[in-house]
């Protein structure tokens, strides 16, 4: 049973980069305080496959298989949603792609690829959900930065920057959405197990370095983060705006 500040029923959320991972994890938590998830993702049957496991959960889920940085593509699956499962109330901006090069050996191409998706693909579906919200008066943004900003590695030069750009975003639509009930924050996490830092996980010597300096001492898991977006869509949040809400086990305290 899910107090009422934390219930998200009567909302629709869509979950960019659902199908696995963090994304998957927060669409499992979003439904379970009582929402409609729309799950997206790049495949239409692997999205169409997780709808239906948390229906089959007893749970609200649709699917919407689009990529994030197809204008086109976004526009039509925002008015597709509308009109089957309702307007987006919460959007999680979470689709991610990560290239890992040191800074003077990035293409053209693949530098833009990495900004494209964390920041142009938010932008795309972002500005897709936000006049019907504006109408509503009620809104949710949460997007998935990273503590990449305050503590970058080697050889991820693009996704500091991107997500650097997003924590900025997410202070800018504070400011600018606020006055229209829409609130705008970011969720840092830290070091979490998912396919994404597969290649981290496998190196052992990088395991046991970064866990030397997580005080929590293990991986985060997508079950970790996913209830604070829960508590930023929900009404207990909403006087939480521009806000970036770091969930990494106490990395960056611990410096
Ligand atoms: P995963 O790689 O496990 O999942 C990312 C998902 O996004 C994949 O399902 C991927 O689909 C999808 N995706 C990628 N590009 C697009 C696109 N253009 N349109 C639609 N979907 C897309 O990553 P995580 O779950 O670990 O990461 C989720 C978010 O969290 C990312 O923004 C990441 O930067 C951030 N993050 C992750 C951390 C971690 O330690 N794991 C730490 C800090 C931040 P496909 O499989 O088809 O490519």
């Amino acid at each position: 049973m899910v107090p009422d500040q934390f219930s998200l029923a009567g909302r629709v959320a869509l979950v960019t980069g659902s199908a696995r991972g963090i994304g998957w994890g927060i669409a499992q938590s979003v439904a379970a305080a009582g929402g409609h998830v729309v799950i997206n993702d790049l495949d239409e049957a692997t999205v169409a496959g997780r709808a239906q496991e948390l229906r089959a959960a007893g749970l609200s889920a649709s699917h919407a298989a689009f990529d994030i940085t197809d204008e086109a593509a976004v526009e039509a699956a925002i008015a597709r949603i509308a009109a089957s499962v309702g307007p987006v109330d919460i959007l999680v901006n979470n689709a991610g792609i990560q290239r890992r090069k040191l800074f003077h050996e990035f293409s053209y191409a693949e530098w833009r690829a990495v900004i494209d998706t964390h920041l142009n693909g938010a932008f795309l579906v972002t500005r897709a959900v936000v006049p019907g919200m504006m109408e509503r008066r009620f809104g949710r943004i949460v997007m998935i930065g990273s503590i990449a900003v305050q503590q970058p590695k080697q050889a991820i030069s693009a996704y500091a920057a991107a997500k650097g750009a997003v924590n900025s975003l997410v202070r800018a639509l504070a400011a600018e959405l606020g006055p229209h009930g829409i609130t705008a924050n970011a969720i840092a996490p830290g070091f979490i197990a998912t396919e994404f830092t597969s290649a981290l996980q496998a190196d052992e010597a990088f395991t046991a370095s970064m866990l030397t300096r997580v005080p929590s001492g293990r991986w985060g898991q997508p079950s970790d983060l996913a209830p604070a977006v829960v508590y930023l869509a929900s009404s207990a949040g909403a006087f939480v705006n521009g806000s970036t809400l770091t969930v990494d086990g106490g990395f960056l305290a611990a410096g």
